[in-house]
């Protein structure tokens, strides 16, 4: 007769929800990285430091030359749902900014030992405030007058000591999640120079037990995205690596039977453009391992670290060409907001593409003829 419980339904108290929620916004050392840097954008930073203490096991802190926090913004800085980028539901299909929820810094609260925010307006700079957030993102102190520049400071500490069993994941796998932490920021780092090469300049550190300081990552915001790919990965990592610019329509699948149906001409399409770089394949030269390969759309990055359907696409085409390899690969799709959907899950690192598999076929062919055209090249060359 099933399980017998003693009080039958009740509400869960809110400060439990809070905890249960939060866990899926920042799942990972990885997710409370990325909400600060993308914050951090956000703000309109043109330089990012993220320090690392004990590889983000102890804290971690990002601090940016951006807009900075204005004082009547500090007593809802970290509360649920507060945010300055939305404010109403018909904006999420144009959203511009990466965040849109306001459930970061709220989440982050709830999930360490709380926040420790140092901010400074420009109007304000070169005086800042330092303000101290409880776990249930209540704003708990306020220092003013404390040195600082314009943009801001977020500083958390102890990741997901109230979740113990997460907390002890993360100490297991730290060195790997360490890892996953600096894959996101590669591509956080490669995202502004897809957009009109308006770079951001980016340094990542890591201070170990003993004190030492390890620079992780720099990258020079004034650069290209090739440029930013050499800082990443050295010189040798760009060779036969080429500019990808490729065109595309994707019909929906209504306007396909439509056209079928009657063979009305006037079926809308969603124009799709794909640039970035990408590697010819040279033979006995390609990478073995599909690790760099970065995909965004309108600048945003999706699905780091997992194969998307995009991605997979991608691979598969090349293969064709190139059995046991894969390509270096950067590509930002750039579309019309409408034509996705990025409110897919809390941490927004799932984005659902409109007519996905007609999407997926047109950059099969796009991406097809142009390795022919590249292997023409190839061959025209050595012949
Ligand atoms: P969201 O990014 O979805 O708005 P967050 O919880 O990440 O929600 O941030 C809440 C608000 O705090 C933002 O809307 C923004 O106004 C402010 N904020 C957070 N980080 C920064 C920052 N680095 N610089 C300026 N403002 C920030
Ligand atoms: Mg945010």
């Amino acid at each position: 007769s099933g399980v017998e419980r003693d009080s039958g339904i009740r509400a869960i108290d809110a400060h439990t929800v809070h905890r249960i929620t939060s866990g899926q916004v920042v799942i990972d050392l990885q997710s409370a990285v990325k909400e600060l840097v993308e914050n951090s954008l956000d703000a309109g930073s043109t330089a990012i430091e993220v320090r690392f203490q004990n590889y983000g096991l102890k804290s971690i802190e990002v601090i940016d030359n951006g807009s900075g926090i204005a004082p009547r913004d500090y007593e809802g800085i970290a509360l649920k749902h507060y945010t300055s980028k939305l404010s109403s539901f018909e904006d999420v299909s144009r959203i511009v900014t990466f965040g849109f929820r306001g459930e970061a810094l709220s989440s982050l609260c709830a999930l360490s030992d709380g926040l420790t925010i140092a901010t400074a307006t420009a109007s304000e700079a070169p005086m800042g405030t330092v303000l101290e957030i409880d776990g249930n993102g209540r704003l708990k102190s306020q220092k003013a007058k404390v040195a600082r520049q314009r943009g801001t400071t977020v500083t958390v500490t102890n990741l997901f000591r109230p979740l113990p069993v997460r907390r002890k994941e993360l100490e297991r796998n730290i060195k790997r999640e360490y890892q996953k932490a600096l894959t996101i920021l590669h591509a956080y780092a490669l995202v502004p120079c897809s957009k009109e090469n308006k770079g951001v300049r980016l340094t990542v550190t890591n201070q170990i037990e003993n004190g030492r300081k390890v620079a992780q990552l720099k990258t020079d915001g004034t650069l290209s995205l090739r440029a930013s790919a050499i800082a990443l990965w050295g010189t040798r990592a760009l060779d036969n690596v080429t500019d990808l610019d490729l065109s595309f329509e994707v019909e929906t699948e209504k306007s396909v039977l439509r056209r079928l149906n009657q063979g009305s001409a006037d079926s809308p399409t969603t124009s799709v453009r794909v640039q970035g770089l990408v590697s010819k394949f040279v033979i006995g030269a390609g990478r073995t391992t599909n690790d760099r390969q970065y995909f965004f759309v309108n600048g945003r990055p999706f699905n780091a670290g997992k194969a998307s359907i995009v991605q997979k696409a991608v691979n598969e085409v090349y293969r064709t060409f190139n059995v046991n390899q894969a390509p270096f690969v950067i590509a930002d799709f750039v579309l019309p907001t409408h034509a996705c959907d990025i409110n897919v899950s809390p941490d927004k690192r799932t984005i659902f593409l409109h007519s996905e598999n007609n999407f997926v076929l047109a950059l099969k062919v796009g991406y097809a003829s142009d390795l022919v055209d590249l292997f023409n090249v190839f061959f025209s060359s050595i012949t």
